[in-house]
């Protein structure tokens, strides 16, 4: 049975950025909900149980019918709110990239903040749910991609370093319309240290 991860910090530890009542919802009602639903369809499928997440989204095409959906959207869902909440974390000033990933992020895109507008415009351009993610590609290094739904870069074979979720379940009761705001306000919680861990890794 998969679990809900715990948070790494308290609901508000985000704040100004992500509010306290918004986290809790979240994590503990949609999260916890990819968590079930995922259980549920497997429970279908006992040959498939116990296995790691990662094992069925790469392999989501040898999944037999009956799942395969419900691991796409919820298994999907698991995932991605598993890896986003690490990559957060408590509001810092000057937040940047350092070292080696900073240089990494200059070579692909030109700059920190070359990067930062073509992540941007990824995020506000997703119409409908989705998500903006940095991902690493064996043959192509680091990239930008969006994904609709809770479609997991592992789908497309990368190893996804960086994630903002864009649906609006992430920021509405904070932010209402104002996506752009809520964009502009996460590159002050992203964990860096993380991000350069998983590149590494
Ligand atoms: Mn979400």
């Amino acid at each position: 049975m998969y679990e809900l991860p715990k948070l790494p910090y308290a609901y508000d530890a985000l704040e100004p950025v992500i509010d306290a009542r918004t986290m809790e919802l979240h994590h503990g009602k949609h999260h916890a909900t990819y968590v079930a639903k995922l259980n549920e369809a497997l429970m279908k499928e006992p040959a498939w149980q116990g296995k790691p997440i990662e094992e069925l989204l790469l392999n989501l095409e040898t999944l037999p019918p009956s799942i395969r959906m419900t691991v796409r959207n919820h298994g999907g869902g698991h995932h991605n709110h598993s890896l986003f909440w690490t990559m957060l974390r408590p509001v810092r000033e000057n937040n940047a990239p350092k070292g080696t990933l900073a240089e990494a992020i200059t070579k692909t895109f030109g700059s920190f903040d070359a990067f930062k507008e073509e992540f941007t415009k990824n995020a506000l351009g997703i119409f409908g749910s989705g998500w903006v993610w940095l991902a690493l590609s064996e043959v192509e290094g680091l990239k930008i991609i969006m994904n609709a739904n809770q479609d997991s870069p592992l789908m497309q074979k990368l190893t996804p370093v960086l994630g903002i979720d864009v649906w609006e379940h992430a920021y509405y009761l904070n932010y209402q319309n104002r996506r752009a705001d809520y964009v502009t306000a996460f590159w002050n919680i992203v964990n860096w240290d993380e991000v350069e861990r998983r590149i590494k890794a």
